[in-house]
């Protein structure tokens, strides 16, 4: 079993001791990574700060020929990077809709090279006889990255590229369930950037709190539960360090009447189940029109019971098992509370016996606003399908929750946009959910989170705002 190194101020650095990660479709460990302890924080916090001045300065040119290089060795190294994703996760190498490791190294690829592309130039907002006013920005200094199990190597991009686009140096910390696949990209990116610029710590929750309540910090960047979100920025008030939270979502869809149920509910489903269902802005909460209900609910369940379940690593698997035992656990428990308040289970229902953490893909028809599979994000593969007797209570239905993060409308697409308008979230998706792109930002209102990721505006986050005023006369 291989064992994976930290990497601090440019060198691969042993902690001492390792723990196991386990690839969760046999339930079995595949790789060791380091246990960290807070002195390699401490060294991996420094060694970013000692690299920031020289990396901050460096040309544009420069930094965006290596950022283009860091997506050149993703690329020459994906077949290794996706068998990685794979095990650690659980989830396909080809998935459901194609979503599935293919997408997530296809994925980190794409926002490399594009996030690399991107610059903010100054602007000039006053410039005349008196004065001459410019808008500049700044790197922040020594940026953390706390990243999730979903889509750990994605994201472990999405935070660290517009970073080191923007001259900031990081330090990053992945999901104790999933440190390998990020592990061995910071491997690849420190044959490439200078030591210090990228440095990884390995570790659990506790490694976490001590990175973002680090004094020497600047800014964290954080995608991962609401819960956590909220500790980080209890952590990050004593040095007023800037915040970029993306956290929990449970956002609704809402078919309008007169959708065709037969062309739809593929793509609900899969809107709803891929990476099953263990995507911050997949499809949460289903509302469809009384007109329309039994006949999406039943079509719903047919696809849930014919997906293919199993190993990732078998090219036919279209979902894998729930990433860990604990997760699967909640998922389970929200099953059975469905049932116990009088929810219909049309298909799955049950953990899979035998090894890993699998659970049957499931539908459940009956319950509205008020249960707990309705209310609480559910992260996993059970969708709830509740019935609506009118667009205006649809809409209040679905912007009656805490979080705040995407929301879908499905059917003519004009009266779609109006009614998505009205809710109550950072990103609406008419006829589609879930999807993302690196030039359009994305982010969460209400507690769905902090700030926005991606394109310009995403970049921006990473930057702090110098006016330059100059007098002229
Ligand atoms: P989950 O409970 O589903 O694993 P979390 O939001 O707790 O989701 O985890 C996301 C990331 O946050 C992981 O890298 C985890 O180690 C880290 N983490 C957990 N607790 C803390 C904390 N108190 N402070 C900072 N990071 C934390």
């Amino acid at each position: 079993m291989k064992t994976y190194p930290m990497f601090i101020g440019g060198r691969a650095v042993d902690a001492g001791a390792t723990f196991a990660v386990v690839n969760p479709a046999l339930g079995e460990p595949f790789a060791r990574v380091q246990d960290a302890q807070v002195q390699h924080v401490d060294a991996a916090v420094a060694a970013a700060r000692a690299a920031f001045p020289a990396w901050s300065a460096t040309p544009d040119a420069e930094r965006q020929a290596l950022l283009h290089a860091l997506g050149a060795a993703l690329e020459a190294h994906t077949p290794e990077l996706m068998e990685l994703v794979t095990r650690e996760t659980g989830k396909p190498l080809a998935g459901l809709d194609n979503v599935g490791a293919g997408m997530e190294l296809g994925g980190a690829i794409a926002w490399t090279h594009v996030t690399a592309d991107l610059a903010l130039a100054p602007e000039v907002l006053q410039d005349d006889a008196t004065a001459r006013v410019e808008v500049h920005r700044k790197p922040l200094g020594v940026v953390a990255s706390i990243t999730p199990w979903n889509w750990p190597l994605m994201i472990a991009i999405w935070h660290v590229i517009p970073a080191l686009r923007t001259g900031n140096t990081v330090v990053l910390k992945p999901s104790e369930y999933t440190p390998v696949a990020t592990s061995r990209f910071v491997e690849l990116a420190n044959a490439i950037l200078p030591p210090g610029v990228l440095n990884l710590v390995t570790g659990a929750g506790a490694i976490g709190a001590a990175l973002a309540g680090h004094a020497d910090v600047d800014k964290i960047v954080f995608t991962g539960s609401t819960r956590t979100g909220k500790r980080i920025m209890e952590g990050a008030a004593a040095t007023l360090k800037r915040l970029t939270l993306e956290l929990g979502g449970n956002d609704a869809g809402i078919v309008l009447p007169g959708a065709d149920v037969a062309a739809l509910a593929p793509r609900l489903f899969g809107a709803a189940f891929h990476n099953n269902g263990q995507t911050c802005a997949c499809l949460k909460r289903l509302y469809v029109h009384d007109s329309q209900y039994d006949a999406m609910c039943a079509a719903l369940a047919r696809l849930a019971i014919d997906v293919r379940v199993g190993d990732g690593m078998d090219p036919q698997t279209q979902l894998g098992p729930v990433q860990n035992r604990a997760q699967r656990d909640i998922v389970q428990a929200l099953a059975d509370d469905a049932r116990a308040c009088g929810g219909q289970v049309l298909a799955g229902g049950r953990a899979r016996p035998g090894p890993g953490y699998f659970f049957e893909p499931t539908i459940v028809a009956g319950l509205s606003n008020g249960a707990r599979l309705v209310d609480e994000e559910q992260f996993g593969p059970i969708l709830p399908v509740i019935r609506y007797a009118d667009v205006d209570d649809a809409v209040r239905l679905a912007n009656d929750n805490p979080n705040g993060l995407g929301g879908s409308v499905w059917g003519d697409p004009a009266l779609a946009v109006a009614v998505g308008r009205r809710l109550e979230c950072g990103t609406v998706w008419i006829n589609e959910h879930g999807a993302v792109q690196p030039d359009a930002p994305f982010g969460g209102i209400k507690q769905s989170g902090i700030g926005v990721e991606f394109g310009r505006h995403g970049l921006a986050e990473f930057t702090s705002i110098q006016t330059v005023k100059i007098m002229k006369a």
